[in-house]
């Protein structure tokens, strides 16, 4: 709290790295919210997940009387609080969008949600839908007199997303929080990463063209020269690679200058014909869905990744590349640090936090903040060195090539340590494959497993490890999910994870791509783009179960390579230390239960 507020004074940028279960949400909000309490500033404290947002509202509600009459507030995701499913957005004529500013002022709803200090965003979403007015805009509303504000990262750093009230005008009086920042690199490059299904853009841009309606041919013109250049490329391409695809090309700068005029013009028309009540050229043409998976229009969705391949692919082209797939290019984005600095710069102080940002030069680069505005905290674990056991298990070989192999020694070592003592145990996995293999040569026993299945809610799972009346029971899940990070597992919720690894990202063009760039900037590309992500997600499992000072569990990571130097090395400080390398773990825990 003191480093935190000490950044905050001077202006700068600290990433903290700390166990979890210490503190940090606590850490970072009360020094921020005091300082921009005092300054007329805000707080924006950003996640990945929503799980954490409840932590920081169950914090803030611990932090604030009511009577202070600070305000904190939640913005829902617009998606899921709108009404309208989201999508009339695109075409302005949502009357809840044109009544909600009007009705706002009258009927009294942001005074009374703002008397309980710290509103969610379900409150808000209730209370606007039954006042009849934008759940969204009520929210934004109401954020505009808050002192902390609590939501998506999207709503920070999405290129297209991002709150424009807060971010398009001067900002430097606000603190920027990021939790679990180790996801925000990766969801940066996604978000400058448009991918554009070349099939469907011809689908739409001939009902543009020769649809009838003069107001959409600018946008089908566009969409014409885009599928010819791409057209073009593609048969280059198959004449020169003698290689099947997909084929990485440099992205075409000329293109996207030609394009940036008429894409711009091309937007405006569209907007205004929509806004004046006409149809989609896909809903015109009867084709279905005519909405993308976000309920969104894909004609615009198209346009506004074409300008923004103008935009940001054009003004930092080396951190691009395309991707070239039959019927399909993506233009990814390698290196988002240039674009994620630009925002946080804009910030009075930044706080980054994660149960791991080492090392810190790998997030620093990452996250853009890699100059000497820019200060780092590692905190070892603040409970008992008793309280836990932590070891390499490096009798099995997780190697891609030894993973079936070695699945009957992983299956033996699970069962074997979960019958020396009845309770709750989670193990993840680098994938739902492997998971499987493994799970189905776990030798029967007093013990049952719990899947993490996909779509299934997590509360459903959770509450079966909560309400165990005293039996064995495996989570048995994969690396990055829902359960192995963002979820806490306090008490006898867990008692042991095993984490199966060192979870490196699978081979693919996109991470092979990465891997060339860092190699190219920093001659570090098999690090940046497989072992640090790896690692990270290996200590955010493997930190589950300890979180508070009585807790008391085991984390084995199973695999030889967590004994290797290249990674050993990386992982935390205070893993490192305490890091005990055995063949056989069922003697140490045994030992550990004993003890
Ligand atoms: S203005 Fe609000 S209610 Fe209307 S479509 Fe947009 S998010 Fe939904």
């Amino acid at each position: 709290m003191r480093d935190i507020a000490g950044a905050v004074e001077s202006g700068l940028t600290i990433l903290c790295s700390a166990p979890a279960g210490m503190g940090k949400t606590v850490a970072s909000l009360y020094p921020t919210l005091q300082h921009a309490v005092r300054t007329g500033g805000r707080v924006f404290f950003a996640t990945a997940k929503n799980s954490q947002q409840q932590l920081a509202l169950d914090t803030l509600r611990a932090m604030l009387d009511p009577a202070d009459g600070i305000v904190a507030v939640q913005i829902p995701a617009k998606e899921r609080s709108c009404p309208m499913d989201g999508r009339r957005c695109s075409q302005p004529r949502c009357r809840m969008q044109e009544r909600t500013p009007e009705r706002l002022q009258k009927n009294g709803l942001l005074e009374e949600l703002a008397v309980s200090g710290v509103v969610d965003g379900a409150t808000i979403v209730a209370r606007a839908l039954a006042a009849r007015v934008c759940p969204f805009e009520t929210a934004l509303a109401l954020a505009e007199s808050a002192s902390a504000i609590v939501s998506d990262l999207n709503y920070v750093f999405e290129p297209n997303a991002y709150l424009r009230r807060f971010f398009d005008v001067p900002y430097d009086r606000d603190l920027l929080i990021v939790d679990e920042a180790h996801n925000l690199p990766a969801r940066a490059s996604a978000h400058y990463s448009p991918e554009l299904n070349l099939e469907t853009l011809r689908a739409i841009a001939d009902e543009c063209l020769f649809g009838g309606e003069p107001a959409v041919q600018p946008a089908g013109l566009v969409l014409a020269e885009l599928l010819d250049a791409c057209d073009q490329t593609w048969a280059r391409l198959g004449e020169e690679r003698g290689d099947a695809p997909p084929w990485v090309e440099a992205p075409d700068l000329g293109l996207y200058e030609r394009l940036a005029e008429p894409v711009a013009d091309a937007i405006g028309a569209y907007q205004s014909f929509r806004s004046a009540g006409g149809r989609s050229p896909l809903q015109r043409a009867g084709l279905r869905p005519d909405t993308d998976a976000r309920g969104r229009d894909p004609l615009l969705v198209a346009l506004y990744a074409l300008r923004d391949l103008g935009r940001f692919c054009a003004r930092e082209p080396e951190r691009f590349a395309c991707l070239w797939s039959p019927g399909r290019l993506r233009v990814l984005c390698l290196d988002p640090a240039p674009f994620l600095r630009e925002r946080v710069r804009g910030f009075r102080a930044a706080v980054f936090m994660s149960a791991t940002l080492s090392p810190v030069e790998f997030y620093a680069r990452r996250l853009g903040v890699d100059g000497p505005d820019t200060v780092s905290l590692d905190l070892p674990s603040p409970f008992p060195k008793t309280q836990r056991l932590l070891a390499a298990v490096t009798s099995v070989d997780t190697t891609y090539a030894k993973r079936s192999e070695d699945a009957e020694h992983i299956a033996r070592i699970i069962a074997d340590v979960i019958a020396l003592r009845p309770g709750n145990y989670l193990a993840f996995f680098p994938s739902y494959a492997y998971r499987d293999e493994v799970i189905a040569k776990l030798p029967s026993g007093d013990h049952r497993v719990l899947l993490q299945l996909p779509g299934l809610p997590a509360e459903t799972t959770l509450g079966l490890l909560r309400n165990n009346p005293g039996d064995t029971r495996l989570l048995a899940g994969v690396h990055g999910g829902i359960f192995a990070e963002g979820v806490d597992y306090p008490g006898d919720m867990a008692i042991g994870v095993f984490v199966i690894g060192p979870g490196l990202p699978q081979v693919s063009p996109e991470q092979e791509l990465i891997r060339s760039y860092y190699d190219r900037e920093l001659g570090a590309g098999f690090e940046y783009a497989y072992v640090y992500p790896g690692l990270n997600r290996v200590v955010q499992a493997g930190g589950r179960p300890l979180r508070t000072e009585t807790d008391r569990a085991f984390t084995l990571l199973l695999g030889r390579r967590f004994a290797q130097k290249l990674y050993r090395d990386k992982l935390p400080l205070y893993w490192q230390d305490e890091l005990v390398e055995l063949a056989d773990p069922v003697a140490a825990v045994r030992a550990f239960w004993e003890s």
